[in-house]
């Protein structure tokens, strides 16, 4: 039997280059290997996204983005995480196996009591329940469907380790394997994409490079990317430039090395530099924006798709369910 590998993307935002090469691309290549099982983790979205239509049209929006990006729902079961019930039963079970304190030590909600300790306000103010318990969740899209491998950027790794804990209590408890511990899997090289002042790319950070941009958007975006002062003459460090960075994301191993003499030569501008990044990553992405475009002027025939994911995630999901009530008494 095939080994699983899951993972979802919430729908909160423009997809961007980072979701493509940290997220979505390295899942695909999974997928060729593995049984996978992606989806929207659309409740995950909303504790932030309140404005109905901005949900909905996001939630379309990154499907449409994983399937321009390749997903061939004949072989991958695609589907929205609110269409399978079954997880939020799950994550009512698990519940009961997560200790407070490991969601007190998540850094999501820990990132956010920090911020609202420096503004002297209320430690948890303006933190919802769906983000405490958001690791929890997480833990039950990936159990659900007995994972293998979760491919994830490493901002996710600590999630999927709690996923691990979450379901060794489970195991513990009953003194047998009711659930699955799953790995995660994460691509050393595009671990982390830089963004356009150079810290992570990430849309809380405001430095993204859309990945469905028109062409002419995409060129302003590149020549948005902060540098230094170096002039023109000076010999520039490859290794030191996110512009080089982004650049290896879609260039050949010629191409890198050829581009990354021009920069140790001296004589190339940051002009130029991001001239030539924008040629490459225009010409892979010119043919995922075309197949977005067309699967977004058909919005009955995306949603059908979805539809019928779910259709078959369901059962899966219902036996990983029934496996644990068994387990626990409740069945
Ligand atoms: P954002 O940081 O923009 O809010 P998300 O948290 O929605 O992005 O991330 C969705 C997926 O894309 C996750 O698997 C995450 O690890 C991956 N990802 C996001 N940004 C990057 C990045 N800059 N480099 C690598 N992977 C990333």
């Amino acid at each position: 039997m095939k080994k699983i590998s899951l993972t979802g993307i919430k729908p909160t935002g423009d997809l961007h280059i980072g979701n493509y090469f940290g997220a979505i691309k390295p899942a695909l290549e999974l997928a060729n290997e593995y049984d996978a099982r992606y989806f929207i983790a659309d409740y995950h979205g909303l504790n932030t996204m309140k404005d109905p239509n901005e949900l909905q049209s996001t939630i379309r929006h990154v499907a449409a983005g994983w399937l321009a990006s390749g997903l061939d729902p004949d072989k991958v079961i695609f589907y929205r995480q609110s269409s399978i019930p079954e997880v939020f039963e799950l994550t009512t079970m698990l519940m009961a196996f997560t200790s407070k304190g490991l969601m007190n030590r998540a850094h999501a909600y820990k990132d956010a009591v920090s911020k609202n300790n420096l503004k002297y306000e209320d430690t948890d103010a303006g933190i919802n329940m769906g983000l405490f318990t958001y690791p929890v969740l997480m833990a039950a899209d990936i159990i659900i469907f007995d994972s293998d491998v979760v491919p994830v950027g490493k901002d996710q790794l600590q999630h999927i380790e709690m996923a691990q804990d979450i379901a060794q209590s489970v195991n513990a408890n009953y003194k047998q394997q009711v659930l699955k511990i799953p790995q995660a899997a994460i691509q050393e090289s595009v671990a982390v994409v830089p963004g356009l002042d150079g810290r992570k790319m990430s849309k809380s950070y405001g430095n993204v490079i859309p990945l469905f941009a028109a062409e002419k958007t995409l060129r302003k975006t590149i020549m948005r990317i902060t540098t230094n002062s170096q002039t023109v003459d000076e010999p520039k460090n490859p290794d030191e430039s996110q512009i080089f960075q982004l650049y290896k994301l879609f260039a050949d191993d010629k191409e890198q090395s050829a581009l990354a003499d021009r920069y140790r030569a001296g004589g190339m501008g940051w002009g130029d530099a991001k001239e030539e990044l924008f040629r490459a990553a225009n010409r892979c992405i010119s043919p995922i924006r075309e197949r977005y475009n067309a699967i977004m002027s058909d919005i009955p025939s995306l949603d059908k798709i979805l539809a019928h994911g779910a259709e078959k995630a369901r059962p899966i999901a219902a036996a990983t369910v029934k496996r644990f009530r068994k387990a626990a008494g409740i069945d």
